[in-house]
């Protein structure tokens, strides 16, 4: 039986959890696992299939993949997650290097699929139904440092924005049980090495709906702080603003294990692009709800996400989004041109705005967010800050690399920092000494 099992994890936080789990299973059914295609039998790649740009990443390293089988270097190819839920059987015929293609809720047939690999290559497991979601007593191999983690507490989404295909790719919005995420926190606390555990789904702040009848979050944070060495930072990312309560915002404010740190995805300001975009949200909406933010959770720090170039768009509605931006000053902004999805609302909607006017767009918004990113940076001039480290220097004399609370693993900046014996997964008190357009520059008190 081939026995060395390496994985390749593309996408979002919430695929690198589902493949910590897939490590995890085949880890527990006797397979050698690892990260990566290096000196493996079997190659498997979790793919992300959310918007053209990572559709193409998919492909591409699939591909690349092949070669390495063509060469020999690897002997089966194993092809899952989104891509395979997003196109089903037109891959098989697309794709025949690949041996085998399995489903976003058919993760965990994975080990006694791969037992059975034979020669045909083209085996397939994508269900129609989409209704996995991992628990506690899943086994993960943590494919990242031990001191930060994702927890996923909810699976799919319901809240069908026009241009997403999600809920295709993951069904609707499901959660797991506060006792469930408690537990598997907990588990991921033994030793006393986790410090950060990141909360994610599609839609955190809905967590509960489906299964109490009404929103628990802060129930679930409230838990998660009161954890015996569990995690000192909780923090909270892909949220809704059409979801938030008066109760969460209070959990917040009030436990300072939660990460005064909240990713709010706005998507867009202008009430006629909202309304397109099914946001369930308008502009005064999201006005008071940042003013609300700012008002009752002193330091908070916000991100967002934005998408430029959506049909329809109008300079006027752009413009209206830029004065925004500027009164508003988000710490942390990811900007995304807008991805003609197959199928949805938005791909049939009148208004397609020309790919170089939109790169127009998109450009004179990171270049407003440069400079606001810049300015608020240059507040921590002196400061001292609490810091979590991440990395060693790459190089001889050079710096430790971190994070603040005001910044997420792998999406945001972070903070250069100097100073003696400093160990990976530490908190350090930092004073900062420069400041750059997404980082800062420090060194340890
Ligand atoms: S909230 Fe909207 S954009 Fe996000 S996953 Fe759900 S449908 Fe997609």
């Amino acid at each position: 039986m081939l026995k060395k099992v390496g994985l390749v994890s593309l996408g979002c936080a919430r695929n690198l959890v589902d493949s910590e789990v897939i490590l995890g299973s085949l880890k527990r059914e006797g397979f050698a696992v690892s990260n990566g295609t290096k000196s493996v039998d079997i190659c498997v790649i979790n793919t992300c299939a959310f918007i053209g740009p990572a559709r193409e990443e998919s492909v591409d390293t699939i591909l690349e993949a092949g070669r390495l089988k063509k060469e020999g270097r690897i002997k089966k190819l194993v092809v899952c997650g989104c891509l395979p839920q997003a196109y089903k059987k037109d891959l098989v015929t697309q794709l025949p290097e690949v041996d085998l293609f399995v489903g976003t809720s058919d993760f965990p047939k994975i080990g006694g699929l791969l037992k059975k690999l034979s020669g045909a290559g083209g085996a397939y497991a994508v269900s129609e139904t989409l209704d996995y979601l991992y628990d506690e007593k899943s086994p993960r191999f943590r494919l990242l440092p031990k001191h930060y983690a994702y927890v996923k507490i909810s699976e799919g989404c319901s809240n069908f924005c026009s241009y997403c295909i999600i809920s295709r790719l993951r069904g609707s919005f499901r959660s797991r049980t506060i006792r469930s995420v408690v537990e598997e926190t907990r588990s991921l606390s033994r030793g006393g090495r986790l410090k950060e555990a990141n909360l994610v789904g599609q839609d955190t702040t809905l967590f509960g709906l489906d299964i109490y009848g009404k929103m628990v979050l802060p129930e679930l944070l409230g838990r998660l702080c009161s954890l015996d060495n569990g995690p000192q930072w909780v923090r909270i990312l892909y949220t809704h603003p059409a979801h938030y309560t008066d109760a969460l915002i209070d959990v917040i404010r009030e436990n300072d294990k939660v990460c005064k740190y909240l990713d709010l995805p706005i998507q867009h300001i202008s009430d006629n692009i909202l309304k397109r975009m099914n946001r369930r949200t308008t502009k005064d909406d999201l006005v008071r709800l940042i003013d609300r933010l700012k008002d009752n959770i002193p330091g908070i720090a916000l991100r967002t996400s934005i998408i430029v170039g959506f049909p329809g768009e109008t300079e006027k509605d752009f413009k209206e989004l830029l004065k925004f931006l500027k009164d508003t000053e988000f710490d942390r902004l990811g900007a995304f041109l807008y991805s003609e999805e197959e199928g949805t609302p938005a791909s049939r909607m009148k208004g397609r705005i020309p790919e170089e006017a939109a790169r127009e767009r998109f450009d004179e918004l990171m270049r407003l967010q440069k400079s606001i990113s810049e300015r608020r940076n240059r507040r921590f001039l002196g400061k001292r800050v609490r810091v979590l480290i991440d990395e060693k220097p790459e190089s001889p004399g050079g710096s430790f690399f971190g994070r603040t609370e005001a910044d997420a693993p792998e999406t945001d900046g972070g903070v250069f920092v100097s100073g003696k014996r400093i160990m990976v997964g530490q908190f350090y008190d930092v004073k900062i000494t420069d400041t750059l357009e997404y980082d800062l520059v420090g060194e340890v008190l």
